[in-house]
């Protein structure tokens, strides 16, 4: 079983997104479990204070290490993968999704204000971010993170063959869906698709993959 644990100063945030639909289902038929620590837990001073001025100045609060050692020591085991959530972290994308559903545990750090310690790295073994802008801290990426890994779990989603021919698994992305109504609004679903015809269906659903990849991605 995968665990998670995730290291924030607003574990409320977490309450709603991992309650619902099939993160829900993964966390109760015990396929991962996820648990959101507060950073503020792990400080030792009576105001629990986990940010302070930043050291040659400058705008905002910088997170300091000291909470985040601490709450990084008492939770990884002999293999976690601990986890910085940052924008200058390398891109995630499917194929890091897919290594780290493959591992024991994970620790992700939520930054906040200008971010973290410099010093949080000699901590860490990784640094991720979703993507090239920057958000107001790393909870949602967390949640980015922990959503995409998780459907990846071997048994998580009811039909294995839904992770097949998903956009990235070929490094393509997916074909074109329709369901019900055969028609709505004029518009009419590919004559193709009621044919019957598995055959030709699958080619011409692999053509559209191609040229949806091609438009979009090059
Ligand atoms: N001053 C920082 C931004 C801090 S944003 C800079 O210029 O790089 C505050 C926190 O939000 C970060 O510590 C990180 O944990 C999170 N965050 C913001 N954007 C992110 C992104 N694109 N990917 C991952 N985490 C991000």
């Amino acid at each position: 079983m995968l665990r998670i644990d995730i290291i924030t100063i607003f574990p409320e945030m977490f309450r709603g997104p991992f309650d619902v639909s099939i993160l829900k289902k993964a966390q109760d038929r015990g396929f991962v479990e996820i648990k959101v620590h507060n950073l503020r837990d792990f400080t030792e001073d009576k105001h629990r204070t986990v940010d302070d001025y930043p050291y040659g100045g400058g705008s905002g609060m910088v997170m300091k290490p000291e909470p985040i050692f601490k709450a990084v020591r008492t939770l990884r085991k002999e293999k976690s993968e601990v986890i910085l959530l940052s924008p200058s972290g390398d891109l995630f994308n499917q194929k890091i999704a897919e290594e780290l559903s493959k591992k024991d545990h994970l620790i992700l750090i939520c930054g906040r204000y200008e971010g973290v310690d410099e010093r949080v790295k000699k901590i860490i073994t990784r640094e991720i971010s979703i993507g090239d802008y920057v958000l107001t801290g790393g909870e949602i990426p967390a949640m980015v993170l922990v959503d995409a890994i998780v459907r990846l779990i071997p048994g998580v989603l009811g039909d294995p063959n839904s992770l097949k021919e998903e956009s990235f698994q070929w490094g393509i992305l997916e074909y074109p869906q329709y369901t019900h109504p055969r028609e709505f609004e004029g518009m009419e679903v590919p004559e193709i698709l009621l044919s019957g015809n598995h055959k030709e269906i699958r080619r011409w659903r692999r053509k559209e993959a191609l040229r949806k990849t091609f438009l979009k991605r090059t």
